[in-house]
């Protein structure tokens, strides 16, 4: 199958979703990475948005390694994300490049804007991704995908119906993790917790309410003919 994870930010991909992705890569599965922004403000150190944006892609490609995933960047400025025509033909074909059998995103009811707007157009553009009329540089796809969203951040206003274990993958997700030296740096700057403890934390919550020492939780996207198949997920 191929797989494709849709975050926002470089670093979402592996602190939400990272530990399901190494899952798919040992069952052979092809991953796919696309990122409507490269988080171009995110640091009060790196001067410049050209700048911060190149380090993070940068530090994205080294993790997305780990997947042996490709890549795709839409480039919009962080935390400037609207839902528009140019920000959804630019979703539609970057799901066309991946042509996935499984998208993870971010959830619409995360209140982090680009991550609500993220999540939100990748929702609503699943009917387009078949139709021949769609504004697209891309080829229609043949089939709907099945659309899971992983948590919102540090799990506020989320209930999952579905996790994955990730205990045996938890140690490669953290290494993952780690590439994105950039965000480690920012985030201690406004939050108490280091980095990798709130992913930990996540983890290690989401696998207490399963009954797993490690878990990645998801919910689906539901529309008429456009239903999810959760035996596609590495449970
Ligand atoms: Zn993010």
């Amino acid at each position: 199958m191929n797989i494709l994870a849709f975050g926002s930010h470089p670093d979402d991909v592996e602190f939400l979703c990272g530990g399901t992705l190494l899952k798919y890569k040992k069952m052979g599965h092809k991953i796919f990475i696309a990122l409507t922004t490269s988080g171009n403000i995110g640091s009060n150190v790196i001067e410049g948005r050209e700048n911060i944006a190149a380090i993070r892609e940068k530090e994205q490609l080294e993790a997305a390694s780990f997947f042996d995933a490709k890549v795709r960047f839409l480039r919009y400025n962080d935390e400037g994300l609207v839902d528009s025509e140019a920000l959804r033909k630019d979703i539609i074909d970057a799901i066309r490049w991946a042509n996935p059998d499984v998208i993870f995103t971010n959830p619409p009811q995360d209140n982090s804007t680009d991550h609500n707007v993220t999540g939100t157009v990748v929702g609503r553009v699943m009917l387009s991704l078949v139709g021949k009329n769609v504004p697209s540089t891309v080829e229609p796809m043949k089939k709907f995908p099945s659309l899971f969203y992983w948590d919102t951040s540090a799990g506020v206003n989320f209930v999952p119906e579905v996790y994955v274990d990730i205990t045996k993958e938890y140690e490669e997700k953290i290494k993952a993790l780690l590439c994105h030296k950039s965000q480690i740096s920012w985030m201690s700057e406004y939050e108490d917790q280091e980095f990798t403890d709130s992913c930990r934390i996540i983890c290690e919550f989401r696998g207490l309410q399963a009954g797993y020492k490690y878990a990645e939780a998801f919910s689906s996207f539901r529309l008429h003919g456009v239903m999810p198949n959760f035996a596609l997920l590495p449970l």
